[in-house]
């Protein structure tokens, strides 16, 4: 599962604290170091704030360090979408932020010298079918409506033909390891600190101020930035109630043929994302996509076996070298939560579901949230207020989620399970029942075998199976385990229970 990004051994030359042993004070406590936690961390060490960040982990090990990397306004097709629900203005300040956050991030890299194989690069909405060359029409004409200038195009330089793309000048992609390891940099240049294998359980108001408990020990501090990408606190917030996880695959490959310019995402299902990138001073070719809700069972064939056939079809000779998949949190009408965790928490911040698109969205988030402690007005803020009330747009996928989360937290559970454990096949994993309990068994390639009690930590839903990665993973809210019960993915932080056999 290690993606190509985290092949590289940059992080570890990265001055951080081991994990939190004490109980500390400072002035921001940002619990979570992906890309939108270290943004944060940096606008404000350089803004003279005292900075914690927390992380359960190590640095950018989730969803950033698994991405793709485009740094783009483009969102796939979505300004026809943003016009239709929201009206103009709206759409067009949604764009201007993002073109801005492409800048910011340039800015960044100039000013503090960050070599990360940042490229101006055109970003493409493409498709391959004349019957959907209708949509791919509507979105320009609503992206051209907002005073950009877009183009149709016919030909991408893609090895294969399309009907029809929508093309955005002065894009970008970037190396995102390399990126974040020269922020870490700055942060910790700027006497901040960076606790790795810190797990933030809890976070209490007292007085004025906020206690974060992790490991054991107490943080206390005027502010709070839960950036642990699905935000952990279920109360207040209730932010699992309005978000679900959608999972997409990557793959990287040696095509060993010289490759085209730009990125490049498919506008219809399934979706295909092209890009290149440097791996070892040579231009190499991602693949990625085939995306489906985080907890749906998939196969190889259906995800890893798809992008290997497209490799294969148009680079025969093409050797993978990477694979990896990642998921990520996307709001039921389509944009993003930033801003006050809740009406009750004034100085507790949030910035989360990014839709795939986390890479100019969270220097947006990332701004916002400085602005707002630092007491300055940000005309972006309106956009993505997370104590809005009427997330509702999405009606299809809010049944979809009240359906599984139903199934999931009652009627699963009530289901007999239709595997016996002897046939259980090494190397695979199910669900058995044992005296009238569900049990999580895997048994391992040598046949040794993990019993791990399948109901998710984070709100009790009955995890399933997912064979690609042996792990158990949660339909409702996304999270993940690996088959020993060994939490990975938020927003549940704790192991689950496990038998002994
Ligand atoms: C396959 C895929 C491809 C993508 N490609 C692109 C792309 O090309 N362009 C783009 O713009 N976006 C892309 N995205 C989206 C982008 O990667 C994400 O939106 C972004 O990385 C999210 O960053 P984050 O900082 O919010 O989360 P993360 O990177 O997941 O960081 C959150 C951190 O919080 C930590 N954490 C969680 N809980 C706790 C806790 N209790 N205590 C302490 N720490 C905790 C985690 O360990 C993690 O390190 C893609 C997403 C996917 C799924």
């Amino acid at each position: 599962m290690n993606s190509l990004w985290l092949s590289d051994e940059i992080l570890k030359n990265i001055d951080t604290k081991r994990e939190l042993t004490e109980n500390i004070t400072t002035d921001v406590c940002i619990i979570g170091a992906g890309i939108l936690g270290l943004t944060c961390g940096y606008y404000l060490s350089k803004l003279g704030y005292k900075v914690a960040i927390l992380e359960k982990d190590t640095i950018a090990s989730k969803a950033t360090g698994h991405t793709t990397g485009k740094i783009t306004s483009q969102h796939s097709l979505f300004y026809d979408y943003l016009t239709n629900s929201y009206g103009e203005k709206f759409a067009k300040d949604y764009l201007d932020v993002n073109e801005e956050a492409i800048q910011n991030i340039k800015n960044i890299i100039d000013e503090e010298n960050i070599n990360c194989d940042f490229k101006y690069q055109n970003s493409y909405v493409y498709t391959i079918k004349k019957d959907e060359l209708a949509t791919i029409k509507k979105e320009y004409k609503a992206v051209s409506n907002l005073g950009y200038n877009c183009e149709l195009v016919t030909k991408t330089g893609l090895p294969f033909d399309i009907a029809g793309a929508i093309c955005f000048k002065n894009q970008a992609e970037f190396n995102p390891i390399k990126y974040l390891a020269g922020l870490c940099k700055c942060i910790t240049n700027r006497n901040g600190e960076i606790y790795i294998n810190t797990t933030a359980v809890d976070v209490k108001m007292d007085d004025s101020d906020y206690i974060t408990y992790a490991n054991n020990h107490i943080i206390k501090s005027k502010y709070v930035i839960i950036a642990t990408h699905y935000p952990f606190l279920n109360f207040p917030g209730f932010y699992f109630t309005k978000m679900y996880q959608s999972t997409s695959y990557l793959i990287a490959v040696d095509t060993k043929k010289t490759l085209f310019k730009g990125m490049h995402i498919s506008a219809g299902v399934p979706t295909l994302s092209f890009r290149t990138a440097l791996y070892s001073n040579k231009e190499i070719l991602l693949i990625g996509g085939m995306d489906h809700k985080t907890g749906q069972s998939s196969s190889y064939k259906d995800t890893y076996g798809k992008l290997e056939e497209v490799a294969k079809k148009y680079y025969p000779n093409s050797d993978i070298l990477f694979r990896w998949n990642t998921r990520d949190c996307i709001s039921l009408d389509k944009l993003p939560y930033i801003g006050t965790y809740s009406t009750g928490t004034p100085n507790m911040f949030v910035g989360t579901g990014f839709k795939k698109w986390g890479m100019t969205l969270s220097n947006v988030a990332a701004n916002i949230i400085v602005d707002k402690i630092c007491g300055n007005y940000n005309k972006y803020e309106y956009l993505f207020k997370s104590t809005r009330l009427k997330p509702i747009k999405n009606h299809d996928e809010f049944k979809n989620m009240l359906v599984q989360s139903t199934n999931s937290l009652l009627l699963n559970k009530l289901k007999r399970p239709q595997m016996s454990f002897y046939e259980i096949a090494n190397n695979s994993g199910s669900i058995i029942e044992v005296n009238g309990q569900k049990v999580g068994i895997y048994k391992d390639a040598n046949g040794k075998i993990y019993a791990v009690k399948p109901i998710c930590t984070h709100l009790g839903c009955l995890l399933s199976w997912n064979d690609i990665d042996k792990t158990w993973d949660c339909p409702c809210h996304g999270s993940r385990f690996n088959y020993d019960g060994t939490n990975l993915y938020d927003p549940a932080f704790k192991n689950l229970d496990t038998y002994d056999l």
